[in-house]
């Protein structure tokens, strides 16, 4: 079997997935260019890094019984292939998969979605074309749209998340997300807080709690996504 890229690990995290204690591994390449990327190095495909596969999985060896899962992040770890064997072989050790992704390849979704658990699906922008390829560089929207399909259609426990970049995103962005999530049946929405990356001198504190403190929006969030919170 082919080994999955990593590039990078946690061994210990009590937030990549809601109520469990996971470690997580950082998948290396990622196509979306997110403005508030904290992690600029992940995004290159390359074939090796500093960090190795069977190694992590003796990590995770030394871990049954004291953790309850592993979340797979990136990067999108819907670029490499070899996802869903590394999953069934994570799985054989009886962790709970977590799975966080941008919607990157929904044909990928589909294949993996039976060995995940939870997915955390981050929505980058309104639903509109050219905002997504103005905010993350490509328009990758269409497929976006097939992953949040899937997710409904399935029983996996998913929710969405949007980080609120306020050099890119407004009150009103962030309506329209929230209207057509609800829409489309989704239940679970979180907004994030931008933390400014090192590149971004001007952008205060102030300017990223105003996209977060809206009251009518967060009535609205408050009253139609189960357990809706902004996180800080
Ligand atoms: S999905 Fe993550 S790793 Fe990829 S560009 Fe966006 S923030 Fe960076």
């Amino acid at each position: 079997m082919s080994k999955i890229v990593v590039g990078g690990v946690e061994k210990f995290s009590a937030v990549d997935f809601p109520r469990r204690l996971s470690a997580v591994v950082f998948m290396q390449g990622c196509p979306w260019r997110c403005p508030f990327c904290h992690n600029a190095s992940i995004r290159d495909i390359v074939k090796e890094t500093d960090f190795s596969w069977d190694k992590f999985f003796e990590f995770l060896q030394t871990r049954v019984g004291k953790l309850d899962a592993v979340t797979f992040s990136g990067g999108e770890p819907l670029v490499q292939d070899c996802l869903a064997e590394t999953i069934q072989e994570v799985r054989s050790l009886g962790f709970a998969i977590g799975l966080h992704t941008g919607g990157y390849r929904p044909e990928h979704l589909a294949k993996v979605l039976p060995l995940v658990d939870w997915v955390g699906l981050d929505i980058k922008a309104p639903f509109v074309a050219e905002r997504y390829q103005a905010i993350v560089g490509v328009n990758h929207l269409a497929r976006v749209l097939n992953s949040l399909d899937l997710l409904l259609a399935s029983k996996v426990d998913f929710e969405c998340r949007t980080t609120c970049d306020p050099r890119f995103l407004s009150v009103d962005d962030l309506w329209q997300i929230a209207k057509a999530l609800k829409e489309k049946g989704v239940k679970k929405y979180f907004l994030q807080k931008y933390r400014p990356i090192d590149s971004d001198k001007t952008t205060t504190d102030d300017d990223c709690e105003r996209l977060l403190t809206d009251k009518d929006l967060l009535d609205y969030l408050k009253q139609n996504f189960v357990g809706f919170e902004v996180r800080r």
